[in-house]
């Protein structure tokens, strides 16, 4: 699972008035487990084509297929869900639930599980990624954002997600942190194997991360190449 077809899609913001075209006929094929990353500069259309990933948003024309099945067309709502999730640059934990408390919660709340079992879920899943066990009684507010945004990336990835959207995640980071999340990013991708797809503004992060570099140019948005990167990855 995991296989993502963008299929020339476009989106209009305000077709009536002021008219802003943030993605002109834009495709991509992505396949189950593919770490991809979409470069460009700002205003180019990444967020925009990560909102309709997302389902927060529509398309206005072509159409977006998960594993087959239809995300987004010009005529269906928006439709968000446990199997895309998207981690942003800004930290969206609980601050007053631990970080285990924190990643029991889909498992608990979305998928009804005991609460004996999500808990060992989650432990499992925190010991795995990276040894965040030794976190699992913290608050998030106690933690470095890098360490946040690691715990945001297990909470992520206990639903099980079929593709784990990251937008800018690292971008707020100093040199030297970044360097190390993309070192445990890439530690978690081994363990999970999940489809990724990665929005950055910045070229070398995106090679030294992706297996795939699509760059994007502005006005109006659209995909000018696709560059393979990193393959075969050892
Ligand atoms: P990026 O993420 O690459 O910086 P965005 O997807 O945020 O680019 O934006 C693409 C274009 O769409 C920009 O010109 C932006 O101003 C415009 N845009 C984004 N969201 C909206 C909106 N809700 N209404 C109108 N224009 C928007
Ligand atoms: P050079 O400048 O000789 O090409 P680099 O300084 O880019 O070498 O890379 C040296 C090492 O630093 C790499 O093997 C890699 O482990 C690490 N590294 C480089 N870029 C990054 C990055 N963006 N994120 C994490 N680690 C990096």
């Amino acid at each position: 699972v995991g296989s993502l077809s963008i299929e020339s899609v476009s989106k209009t913001y305000d077709p009536e008035g002021a008219r802003v075209v943030a993605l002109h006929d834009c495709s991509v094929d992505i396949a189950p487990g593919d770490f991809l990353a979409i470069v460009g500069p700002s205003g180019c259309g990444k967020s925009t084509l990560m909102n309709i990933i997302a389902g927060f948003d529509n398309v206005t024309e072509g159409r977006v297929l998960l594993d087959g099945q239809l995300l987004a067309t010009p005529s269906s709502p928006p439709k968000p869900g446990p199997d895309r999730v998207v981690v942003f640059q800004n930290g969206a934990l609980f601050p007053w639930k631990t970080v285990l408390e924190n990643v029991m919660y889909g498992p608990l709340v979305q998928h009804k599980m005991a609460l004996d079992a999500a808990e060992e879920r989650a432990m499992d899943l925190l010991t795995k990624c990276g040894g965040l066990d030794k976190v699992a009684a913290s608050y998030p507010p106690q933690l470095s954002s890098g360490m946040q945004r690691r715990v945001e990336i297990v909470r992520a990835l206990i639903n099980e997600p079929k593709i784990l959207l990251l937008d800018e995640p690292f971008r707020a980071m100093d040199t030297v942190s970044k360097n190390t999340m993309h070192q445990h990013l890439l530690e978690m991708y081994r363990v999970c194997r999940k489809t990724i797809l990665f929005i950055t503004h910045d070229l070398e992060e995106a090679i030294y991360l992706a297996d795939k570099v699509i760059v994007m140019t502005s006005r109006p948005g659209t995909i000018k190449s696709t560059i393979a990167v990193n393959l075969p990855r050892p």
